[in-house]
């Protein structure tokens, strides 16, 4: 298997990680960027896209996704590569750097390695549907990237919490009809959303399949899937056909195999050198939510900053020898 070669390796595609690949991209760093989600963002993406940050510097109000898009625009000029939809699961050190490993078989060697890995990898929480594998990304989707995609669609919607409340009610308008199947009558989301939803099930857009719970799925006549549902005691059961089924069990973070590899840990964060964001590990950096020092801030504007620092000690490690000159960026210009 070949392995890639760069200058920095960035475990992590979220709001620091991509900051970090304009940092390092202005000091002529080269950068690869590794996620396990299919998608850039990081939990800005994943888990509040349409809400409202009011705390990024010179933006007073940015939704979280476009917060993603600017950086996205920001780093486009420094041609990172991405490496989305695989886990880093292997850290190896190397004469000249570091050895990186996806569960995908990815092999980035790098001078350096930046861990922007958040509060670790993103996965959701699957139901234990057998086969539900087989129509992933077809017609079963843990995130909705884009509410247009779900035009004129027969949607279920299984959960209780925020992320099903909110999404029956957004998707109220685009969709032919929604049903939403929860265990409980009881729903665990904002009281004003739970009144919204409910508003639009007296309307007839959304049915409320409770107490109901999945028990299988499987390739529908006519819609592309039909969903078997069932009373907890299993004495009721049902079938629902449709298009789309978006299971909203949340999603589980997971630092994984970071643990392993040798780094300075404290309650589940990297220890880091502030004045640097280097790691016990020489060459490894820490940025953004999973680093830790007195007095950190798990805001994105302290990750930026700690990405500003960590790739101007790593530009050492990439350049060794060569003498650096600050430079502001209004001096250097970006390249077009
Ligand atoms: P993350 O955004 O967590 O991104 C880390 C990425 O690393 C993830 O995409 C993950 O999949 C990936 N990853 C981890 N491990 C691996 C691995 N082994 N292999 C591959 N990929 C891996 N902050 C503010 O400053 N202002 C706010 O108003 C604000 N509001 C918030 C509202 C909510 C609801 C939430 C949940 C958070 C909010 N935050 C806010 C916090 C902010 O989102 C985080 O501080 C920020 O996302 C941290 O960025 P990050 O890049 O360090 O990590």
């Amino acid at each position: 298997m070949s392995s890639i070669k760069t200058d920095v390796a960035v475990i992590g595609a979220g709001p620091v990680g991509l900051f970090s690949v304009f940092e390092c991209g202005m000091m002529k760093m080269k950068c690869h960027v590794i996620d396990s989600l299919d998608m850039i963002g990081g939990q800005c993406a994943a888990l509040y896209p349409e809400k409202p940050i009011y705390d990024i510097p010179a933006c007073p109000e940015i939704s979280a996704e476009k917060l993603v898009e600017q950086l996205h625009k920001q780093i486009e000029p420094f041609a990172p590569e991405f490496h989305l939809s695989q886990q880093v699961t292997g850290l190896e050190k190397l004469n000249d750097g570091w050895k990186v490993t996806t569960n995908k078989d990815t092999v980035i060697e790098a001078k350096a390695v930046f861990l922007a890995a958040g509060v670790g990898a993103f996965g959701p929480n699957r139901p234990p549907l057998e086969g539900i594998e087989k129509f992933e990304g077809q017609s079963v989707f843990y995130m909705v990237k884009k509410r247009e995609d779900f035009r004129g669609k027969k949607i279920i919607i299984a959960g209780g919490g925020d992320s099903a409340v909110d999404w029956a009610v957004a998707l109220a308008d685009v969709a032919e009809k929604i049903y939403v199947v929860h265990r409980r009558p009881k729903f665990r989301a904002a009281p004003s959303m739970v009144e919204q939803m409910k508003a639009l099930a007296e309307s007839g857009k959304i049915e409320l399949v409770v107490p109901y719970q999945l028990s299988s799925i499987e390739a529908g006549e006519e819609e592309a899937i039909a969903v078997n549902v069932s009373t907890l005691n299993g004495s009721e059961t049902r079938c629902i056909e449709a298009d789309v089924l978006l299971p909203f069990f949340g999603l589980s973070m997971n630092l994984g195999p970071i643990l392993d590899w040798g780094l300075d840990l404290d309650e589940k964060h990297i220890t880091v050198n502030p004045a640097t964001c280097e790691t016990n590990l020489p060459g490894v950096f820490a940025i953004g939510d999973i680093s830790r020092y007195p007095g950190k801030l798990k805001l994105i504007l302290t990750g930026f900053s700690e990405a500003a620092i960590a790739a101007h000690k790593a530009r050492d490690l990439v350049f060794p020898g060569e003498v650096f000159h600050f430079e502001y960026s209004t001096t250097q210009g970006v390249p077009s």
